[in-house]
């Protein structure tokens, strides 16, 4: 799929880190996109500085979900790319001091990361569904979600992250399996350690340390190298169905 001036694109999780890189990317191709965001002061800030459609929405809400891709569509015609970026890692073990990990947690994880992801790709998918083709081969779209390294070989305190990513690492393949008919592929990405106020909230020295735990190249990766890779999942008509992991070779350990 070409991007260009006329590719509506939507960005869940746009305000920050990943989601905001991507959105500064495909503004820069000329795409016209829409940063959706619980945040509104960053995703505001962010739709600003490219010229893009601020939608305040709340990936875990369908209900929200629908006005923000309402508002997306009126501004710029249906989206044909969406990337889902929206998503929170917070930490607890499974048990500790005889308590039981949070229930609460554990289903607000899910609820954001995994139900997030599907509901914002399912509403995508269902307005691509019956737009016009924009490919030869009849493509009308293409979604990328985020999972991550951890989905694989989650560490101590991430169960629920851990078991969030894998829903979207296993929603990835029977997705593209069902809109293959529609002409829309699906794609996700398992990121391994960006330089994101994900991590840049933690002390140089152990951003320092993680970096040095990458095979190479020995350091945190820049949101650009996951926004060139989503180009690249954009622009190549012939990935679908699979999970790239974006990671310098790490492999999660323990802690
Ligand atoms: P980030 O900088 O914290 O950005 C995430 C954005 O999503 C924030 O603006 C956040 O708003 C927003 N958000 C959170 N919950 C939301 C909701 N329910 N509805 C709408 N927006 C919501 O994080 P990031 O590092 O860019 O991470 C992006 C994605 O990559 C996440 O899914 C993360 O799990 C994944 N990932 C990141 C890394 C990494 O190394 N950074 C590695 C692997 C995977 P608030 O600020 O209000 O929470």
């Amino acid at each position: 799929m070409r991007i260009g001036a006329d590719t509506p694109a939507i960005i869940t999780g746009g305000g920050s880190g990943l989601g905001a890189a991507n959105a500064r990317h495909l503004a820069g191709l000329g795409a016209k996109l829409a940063i959706f965001d619980r945040d509104a002061d960053a995703g505001q800030a962010v739709a600003d500085e490219i010229g893009g459609v601020f939608c305040a929405a709340d990936v875990s809400d369908p209900e929200s979900l629908t006005a923000g891709f309402k508002k997306a569509r009126s501004a710029h015609g249906q989206e044909r790319i969406l990337i889902c970026c929206a998503g929170i890692a917070p930490a607890q073990k499974t048990a500790s001091k005889g308590q039981p990990h949070d229930p609460a947690l554990f289903a607000t994880t899910l609820s954001v990361n995994l139900n997030g992801s599907f509901f914002a790709a399912s509403q995508a998918a269902a307005g691509m569904s019956v737009a016009d083709p924009i490919t030869a081969d009849g493509g009308r779209g293409v979604i990328i979600m985020t999972a991550s390294v951890a989905g694989y070989e989650g560490q101590i305190g991430q169960a629920a992250y851990a078991a969030s990513k894998a829903g979207v690492i296993g929603l990835t393949v029977p997705m593209a399996r069902d809109l293959a008919r529609d002409g829309i592929r699906v794609m996700a990405i398992a990121p391994g350690l960006f330089k994101t106020p994900m991590l840049l909230g933690l002390p140089e020295e152990v951003q320092q340390s993680l970096g040095q735990q990458v095979p190479f190249p020995a350091r945190l990766a820049d949101p650009i190298e996951y926004a060139m890779l989503a180009q690249q999942i954009c622009e190549n008509d012939m990935l679908n169905g699979s999970v790239i992991r974006l990671d310098g070779a790490i492999r999660l350990g323990p802690r």
